[in-house]
């Protein structure tokens, strides 16, 4: 097919599997004029993104920007690679507020920024000002400190401008590149306060942001834990949808939703059991015996996990981030 300036765009073959697509850092082709942009081993930080262009390729959308700078530098470089249409995106969607998912924004500044209210709102929380600080204190913070430079201590933080969004909704929102539809829906709070997934109906694909991380721990920043279960069933009822791009980890299909949820559920059940026979949350995560999801990585989340479930059910714990990294620090550090 040719545009009017001449830009070919690729037939994409349909038969292709998400299950195929390389798990290799890079713009890996997903459908018809849809890209993700992986980052293994999609461990703390390492996020996916993902583009969308219009069928003539004269835009385009982009869902998420990376950690730092360099990254998103890095990852739009790929994107232009892979298709011209990345030099002309006219709209960003920040799935929500973590950095690892818009702390690049600047790099896209000329673009419509788009997020959920509520996502808007927590952006201003931790702005990566902050978060180069308190890695600058790190060294001085004992076991926390050790861990966020463990965890963060590969990314530049130093100098960022955050970008926040310039255009903000709540519940649902109808995007269109060129005549393309992309649907926005407000899924959180879950992972955060204002998680958002992307869903491309035409090319059967949905980025999910942090509503699933795939191959890892997800971790509950926000929850409740019942809104990110209800989240897995609302990727799950999406008509069509074959192909999901997680947060974090390689592309998959909607049966990795269904595990999550899955995975909820039993940690509910677990922590419940736990939490009633009077075991501290730290106890409760070494005890509990995860079955099909002991392989996943990033293990020290089982107790922020278990620390919000803990706090769902009325127990006297501290859930603020710095309780909860501190939980994770001292988790890691006893196994
Ligand atoms: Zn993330």
């Amino acid at each position: 097919m040719l545009v009017p300036d001449g830009l070919a765009v690729a037939t994409w073959p349909a038969m292709t599997l998400p299950t195929d697509v390389p798990y290799t850092r890079g713009a890996h082709q997903i459908a018809d004029g849809v890209w993700a942009y992986l980052q293994p081993d999609g461990g703390w930080g390492l996020s996916n993104a993902g583009l969308v262009a219009s069928h003539d390729g004269a835009s385009s959308l982009l869902v998420d920007t990376l950690f730092d700078l360099r990254l998103t530098d890095q990852m739009l470089s790929a994107l232009r690679e892979a298709t011209p249409a990345a030099h002309r995106i006219a709209t960003v969607v920040n799935t929500h507020a973590n950095g690892d998912h818009c702390y690049g924004n600047a790099l896209v500044a000329g673009a419509d920024i788009v997020a959920s209210a509520a996502c808007a709102a927590e952006m201003a929380a931790l702005p990566p000002a902050a978060l180069a600080g308190l890695m600058r204190a790190a060294p001085d913070m004992g076991e926390a400190g050790a861990f966020l430079l463990d965890i963060f201590g590969d990314f530049d933080f130093e100098g960022i401008e955050l970008v926040a969004p310039n255009r903000t909704f709540t519940g649902e929102l109808e995007l269109s590149v060129g005549d393309r539809p992309v649907h926005l829906i407000e899924v959180g709070p879950a992972h955060t306060d204002g998680d958002v997934i992307v869903h491309v109906p035409d090319a059967g694909v949905v980025f999910t942001g942090d509503i699933l991380f795939h191959g890892g721990h997800p971790i509950v920043w926000a929850g409740p834990i019942a809104n990110w279960i209800a989240a897995c069933d609302q990727v799950l009822a999406l008509e069509g949808v074959t192909t999901v791009v997680p947060g974090h980890g390689s592309v998959t299909t909607p049966e990795a939703v269904a595990r999550l949820k899955g995975y909820f559920e039993h940690l509910a059940r677990e922590a419940r059991a736990r939490c009633d026979a009077g075991m501290s949350p730290l106890e409760a995560a070494a005890d509990i015996d995860l079955g099909p999801y002991r392989d996943l990585r990033e293990p020290e989340r089982l107790v922020a996990n278990v620390a919000a479930l803990y706090g769902e059910m009325g127990a006297d714990v501290a859930t603020d981030a710095a309780s909860i990294v501190g939980l994770m620090a001292a988790a890691r550090s006893r196994s």
